[in-house]
C-alpha cells in the first residue's frame, strides 16, 4: 500500500486504493481520471471497494510523447503495486491454488462513455482456470474464462466480436442448446478450445497464457484506445483536449456471476430523466457487468418504486436481496451527500456481499437538472449559489419551447404512436405544428393572415429570412448543424430540422415525397427540432412551464446577476413572449420587418420609387399611422419597460421584387410600368449591400424616412402616456454610424421631431437617442460619438462580420474546416470572438464612458443569448445583453453565473 507515499519526491506513476485508504482522492481527477479518483475517494470513505491501483494519466501523456514507450520506473511500480494487491487480497496473480483476477479499466478526466474498453477476469489461463474450478465450481470458472478470452481477444488482440459469436452460435446449434446459461462447464471448455484455435488462426500465435503478458497487453490496449478513431471523434465533438490522456485502473475482480446470491447492476440516486427523488436503476442476478448493457438478458428494476413507475412485474433487488438492497441504498445516500450531487453508480454483489465499482455525477436531462438543483437546495444539501452554478445555461433551451409529449406521456394519454415521415438533424429545439409551405414569400403572406406555417426548403439563403421569421418552424433537405437555416433558426428561436436528405422536394408541383409517401402544400405536419423528427398531422403540444421549480431557480438568478437582460423583438407576439420569459425591455426592435407586411409594402415601394421628396413624403404619410400603431401596441405590452427602436437599416432594394415574375406582379398591382420598375430596381442594386446605402446613410440622404419613423415613435409614446397608466420609455437607435457627425445630424433630426410632437400634443415623454456600434471605426471613435449618444448598443452580428471580414451567411462554407484546423475554436457568430470583436467592445465601452460616464451599454447581437458571451459582457462592464425572447432565461442564468464566478475570485 501507499507506494506513492513511500517513494517521496520521485515521480510517481501508480496510485493504490482499497482497504479503507488510498493514495489519491476525488480532487485528483486530472491525474487519476474520474474513475480512479472516485474509486480512491470511495475507498477513503470506507466503502466496500475491491482493492487496486491506478496508473496515472501522466503515463499516457509520456507514452505518446515518446512514440508509445513507457516511462522508466513504471514497470517496477506496477510490479510493486501488484505485489501489494496480492498481499492485501491474500491471493496470487497467476497462482492456480488461490488466483487473483483483475479488471483493467480505462478512465479519463472527462467521462467518455463507451469510447474506451475494459477487460474483466484477467489472469486466467488453463492452469488458473482449473484451480479456480476447484475453489468455486467449474461452471463459474469456465464461464469466466470464456468471457475473458472473448473480451481480451476483442479489446487487446483486435479480433472482431462476430467471429466468437459465430463460434458460440455454431456450437449451441450443434449441441441443441439455446441460452448461454444452458451451457455447462464441459460445454464452455469445448467452446474455449475453439476460441483459442480461432486466435491462433487469425494471428498466427497462441492466446497469451502468461498473466503478466496479459496484464501489459491490456494496459497498452487502454492507452492505445485513447487514440482510436472513435475516441478522437468523441473528443472533437465534446471539446476534450487530446493531451489530457487516460488513466488505467487495475482492480481485483469481484464476481457477480458466482450464482444466485450474486448480481451486478447500475443505479442513479435520482431519476435522471425527470429528477424525481426515487432510487433508479437496474440489475441482473448471476451476471457480470457487461451483461447489463449487452442486452442479452433484460435487467430488472432496482427498487419497488422504480418497478411501479415502469409497471414492471420483474422482482426488484429490493425484494430479491433485501439486505444488500438496504446497504446499497445507504451507500448511495452517503455518496450523494458526500458529492452533493446526483450519483450514477456501478456495483456488484458477490455471494451476498456488496462491492462498489464506480461512482460519478450522473448525466441528466434539463428538466431533471432543474428539479435536482432546486430539490437539493430545499434539502439544504447545497446553497442557492451552488444550485445556480450546477446548471448548464444552454441546456435550458430544451425547456423553453413548446414540446411534443414524450413517447411515454403519449402512451399514457392513450395517443397513437407518432407517424414519423422523415428524420433530419436536430438543428434548433422546440416543436411546432403547421401547414407545409415551400416558398418564403408565401410563408410570409400566409403567416400574415394568421396561418401557422412550416417552411420546407431544399436549403435556405438570406432571401428566406422573411419567410423563416414568419414560419413556426423550418425544415431543410440539405445542410448541417451550421448551415444557414440552422444558424438563423437558432438565432430566431424557431425550431428547425435540417439535412433531412430523404425528402424529395418538388417546388413546381407543390409537394414533397419520402419513400413513396407524398405530402402536398397545405398538409399539416408537426416538427420536433430537438430530435430532428418531422411527423404527419397535428400533435397537441405541451407549453413550457415557466413557474414551479424553474421559476424559483430564475428568481435566485435574478437576485445575484448584475447584467440586465432584454430581448430582441419587433412583433407583439415576440414582445409578449419576451416579457413572459423575464425580459427587462427590448434591446433591439427592428423596424423594417414592419414594412414587409402585405398591406404596407405597396406604400413602401411607392416611397422608394418616388422621384422626389414630395412623392416620398406622400407615401411615408400612409405608413405613419401603421408604424405608430405597432409602437403603441409594443409600448403597452412592455408596461413601462424600455424599448430600443432602431430606425430603418436595410438597403432599399430589399423591398423591391427580384424575379421577372415578381416584377410583373408588382408592376400590375402598383400601376408602374414593368420596364421602369426593372430599371429602378437595377439602379438600386448594390454590389455589396452589407457595405452599401443602408443604415444611417439612408437617414442622411432621405431624412424624411427617419423623420416619419421618429414621429411614429413619439406619437405612439404620447398616445400611450395619455391613456394615463403607463410611461413608455423609447430609446431611438441610429444604425451603422461610423462618424460622430452622422449621429449628430440625425440626433438633431430626432430631437426636433420629438419637440414638434410634444408641442403639438402638449405631452412630453422621456426618451434617449443612441447608436448601434457595428463598425470598427465607430468602436474606435466611441469617445467622439459618445458626445451625441446616450447609449451604445453593440450590434455584434455586423461587428463580427466587419471585424473578421466574414459574412455570416457564407461562413458555413468554410467554418467547419476552420474549426477542424483550430483557426476558430468556436463559431464567431455564436460565441463572441474575444480577440477582435471583444477587444473593440472593450475599447468602445472605455472610450464612451470617458466622455459620458453614465452612458448605457448593451449588446443586441445573437451573442446576447450565448453563455460564454454573456460572461464576457459581464466582465466588460456592460449594462445589459439582449437576445431572442426564447433565450432570455438562458441569458439570465448565464449572467447570474458570471456574477457568482466574479465574486468568487
Ligand atoms: P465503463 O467505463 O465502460 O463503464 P468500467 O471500467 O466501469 O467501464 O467497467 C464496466 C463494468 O465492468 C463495470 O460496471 C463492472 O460491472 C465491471 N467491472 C469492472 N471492474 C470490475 C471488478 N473489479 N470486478 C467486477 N466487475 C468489474
Ligand atoms: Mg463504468
Ligand atoms: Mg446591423
Amino acid at each position: 500500500m501507499a507506494e506513492a507515499a513511500r517513494k517521496g519526491a520521485e515521480q510517481t506513476w501508480v496510485y493504490a486504493f482499497g482497504g479503507g485508504t488510498a493514495d489519491g482522492d476525488a480532487s485528483m481527477k486530472n491525474l487519476l481520471g474520474g474513475k480512479g479518483a472516485n474509486l480512491a475517494e470511495m475507498a477513503k470513505l470506507g466503502l466496500p471497494v475491491p482493492p487496486g491501483f491506478t496508473i496515472s494519466t501522466a503515463v499516457c501523456v509520456a507514452y505518446y510523447q515518446t512514440g508509445r514507450a513507457y516511462p522508466a520506473g513504471l514497470e517496477a511500480e506496477v510490479n510493486a503495486a501488484l505485489a501489494a494487491l496480492e498481499r492485501q487480497s491474500g491471493k496470487g496473480f497467476g497462482d492456480p491454488a488461490n488466483p487473483l483476477l483483475v479488471s483493467v479499466r480505462s478512465g479519463a478526466r472527462a467521462s467518455m462513455p463507451g469510447m474506451m474498453d475494459t477487460v474483466l477476469n484477467l489472469g486466467l489461463n488453463e492452469a488458473v482456470a482449473e484451480g479456480l474450478a476447484r475453489l468455486a465450481g467449474d461452471r463459474f470458472a469456465y464461464d469466466s474464462y470464456r468471457r475473458f478470452i472473448q473480451m481480451y481477444s476483442n479489446v487487446v488482440l483486435g479480433l472482431g466480436h462476430d467471429e466468437f459469436e459465430h463460434i458460440l452460435d455454431d456450437y449451441k446449434e450443434r449441441e441443441g442448446l439455446d441460452l448461454d446459461t444452458d451451457l455447462n462447464a464441459d460445454n464452455w471448455k469445448a467452446v474455449i478450445v475453439r476460441y483459442k484455435a480461432a486466435v491462433q488462426k487469425e494471428l498466427g500465435r497462441p492466446f497469451p497464457e502468461d498473466p503478466r503478458e496479459q496484464l501489459w497487453g491490456a494496459i497498452s490496449a487502454v492507452f492505445n484506445s485513447w487514440m482510436s478513431d472513435r475516441a478522437i471523434i468523441y473528443r472533437k465533438l465534446n471539446d476534450i483536449p487530446e493531451d489530457w490522456g487516460t488513466a488505467v485502473n487495475v482492480q481485483a475482480m469481484v464476481f457477480g456471476n458466482l450464482g444466485e446470491t450474486s448480481a451486478t447492476g447500475v443505479a442513479f440516486t435520482r431519476d435522471p430523466s425527470n429528477g424525481q427523488a426515487i432510487f433508479y436503476g437496474e440489475y441482473l442476478i448471476n451476471a457480470q457487468g457487461e451483461d447489463v448493457v449487452a442486452g442479452i438478458r433484460t435487467p430488472a428494476p432496482i427498487s419497488r418504486e422504480r418497478a411501479a413507475t415502469l409497471g414492471s412485474g420483474d422482482k426488484p433487488l429490493e425484494d430479491a436481496m433485501p439486505e444488500v438492497y438496504k446497504q446499497l441504498r445507504d451507500v448511495a445516500a452517503k455518496l450523494e451527500h458526500h458529492y452533493k450531487d446526483m450519483q450514477d453508480i456501478e456495483f456488484t454483489v458477490e455471494a451476498g456481499r456488496l462491492y462498489m465499482l464506480q461512482t460519478r455525477n450522473g448525466k441528466r436531462t434539463a428538466a431533471a437538472a432543474v428539479k435536482i438543483a432546486v430539490d437539493m437546495v430545499r434539502e439544504k444539501l447545497i446553497s442557492e449559489k451552488e444550485g445556480l452554478l450546477r446548471l448548464d445555461p444552454s441546456q435550458l433551451d430544451q425547456l423553453l419551447h413548446p414540446r411534443i409529449p414524450s413517447d411515454d406521456e403519449n402512451k399514457k394519454a392513450g395517443g397513437k404512436p407518432y407517424d414519423v415521415i422523415v428524420k433530419g438533424l436536430p438543428a434548433s429545439p422546440g416543436a411546432a405544428v403547421g401547414k407545409v409551405v415551400f416558398d418564403s414569400d408565401e410563408a410570409f403572406l400566409l403567416a400574415g393572415k394568421g396561418e401557422d406555417v412550416i417552411l420546407v426548403r431544399v436549403e435556405t439563403s438570406p432571401d428566406d429570412i422573411k419567410g423563416m421569421h414568419a414560419a413556426r418552424a423550418i425544415v431543410t433537405a440539405r445542410g448541417g448543424m451550421t448551415s444557414h437555416a440552422a444558424v438563423v433558426a437558432r438565432g430566431m428561436g424557431r425550431p428547425c430540422v435540417c439535412g433531412a436528405s430523404d425528402l424529395k422536394i418538388d417546388v413546381a408541383r407543390g409537394e414533397f415525397s419520402v419513400r413513396g409517401r407524398t405530402f402536398k402544400k397545405g398538409d399539416t405536419v408537426t416538427i420536433d427540432g430537438g430530435t430532428g423528427r418531422v411527423m404527419a398531422g397535428a400533435i397537441a403540444l405541451i407549453k413550457p412551464d415557466l413557474s414551479g421549480d424553474f421559476g424559483e431557480l430564475m428568481s435566485w438568478a435574478d437576485k445575484v446577476r448584475r447584467l440586465k437582460v432584454r430581448a430582441n423583438a419587433e412583433t407583439p407576439l415576440d414582445t409578449r413572449t419576451a416579457v413572459e420569459f423575464g425580459a427587462e425591455g427590448i434591446g433591439l426592435c427592428r423596424t423594417e420587418h414592419m414594412f414587409f407586411e402585405e398591406e404596407r409594402i405597396p406604400a413602401v415601394r411607392s416611397m422608394i420609387l418616388s422621384n422626389d421628396e414630395k412623392g416620398r413624403r406622400e407615401a411615408l404619410a400612409k405608413l405613419l399611422p401603421m408604424q405608430r400603431s405597432d409602437f403603441e401596441e409594443i409600448f403597452r405590452i412592455l408596461e413601462g419597460r424600455p424599448a430600443t427602436i432602431r430606425l430603418l437599416d436595410p438597403p432599399l432594394h430589399e423591398f423591391l421584387p427580384h424575379t421577372d415574375e415578381d416584377i410583373a406582379n408588382v408592376a400590375k398591382a402598383s400601376g408602374i410600368n414593368a420596364d421602369e420598375l426593372r430599371r429602378r430596381a437595377h439602379d438600386l442594386h448594390e454590389s455589396n449591400p452589407m457595405l452599401g446605402h443602408r443604415g444611417c446613410r439612408l437617414g442622411i440622404t432621405y431624412p424624411e424616412i427617419y423623420e416619419m419613423q421618429a414621429r411614429a415613435i413619439f406619437e405612439a409614446a404620447v398616445n400611450v402616456a395619455k391613456e394615463g397608466k403607463l410611461k413608455p420609455v423609447p430609446e431611438v437607435m441610429i444604425p451603422l454610424v461610423a462618424t460622430q457627425r452622422e449621429l449628430a445630424i440625425l440626433k438633431a433630426l430626432v430631437d426636433e421631431t420629438a419637440n414638434t410632437v410634444f408641442k403639438e400634443t402638449g405631452v412630453t415623454v422621456d426618451y434617449t437617442v443612441g447608436t448601434m456600434i457595428e463598425l470598427p471605426r465607430a468602436a474606435l471613435q466611441a469617445g467622439e460619438i459618445a458626445h451625441s449618444a446616450a447609449f451604445f448598443s453593440f450590434g455584434t452580428n455586423d461587428l463580427t462580420q466587419t471585424t473578421l471580414g466574414i459574412s455570416r451567411d457564407d461562413a458555413g462554407r468554410f467554418l467547419q474546416a476552420y474549426s477542424e484546423k483550430g483557426i476558430y475554436e468556436k463559431d464567431p457568430f455564436v460565441t463572441l470572438d474575444q480577440e477582435g470583436v471583444g477587444e473593440l467592445v472593450k475599447i468602445a465601452a472605455e472610450r464612451g464612458k470617458r466622455t459620458r460616464p453614465g452612458i448605457k451599454l448593451g449588446i443586441c447581437g445573437e451573442h446576447g443569448g450565448d453563455p460564454a458571451s454573456v460572461e464576457f459582457c459581464h466582465r466588460a462592464g456592460l449594462d445589459y445583453v439582449s437576445c431572442s425572447p426564447y433565450r432570455v432565461p438562458i441569458a439570465r442564468l448565464a449572467a447570474a453565473q458570471a456574477a457568482l464566478k466574479d465574486s468568487a475570485k
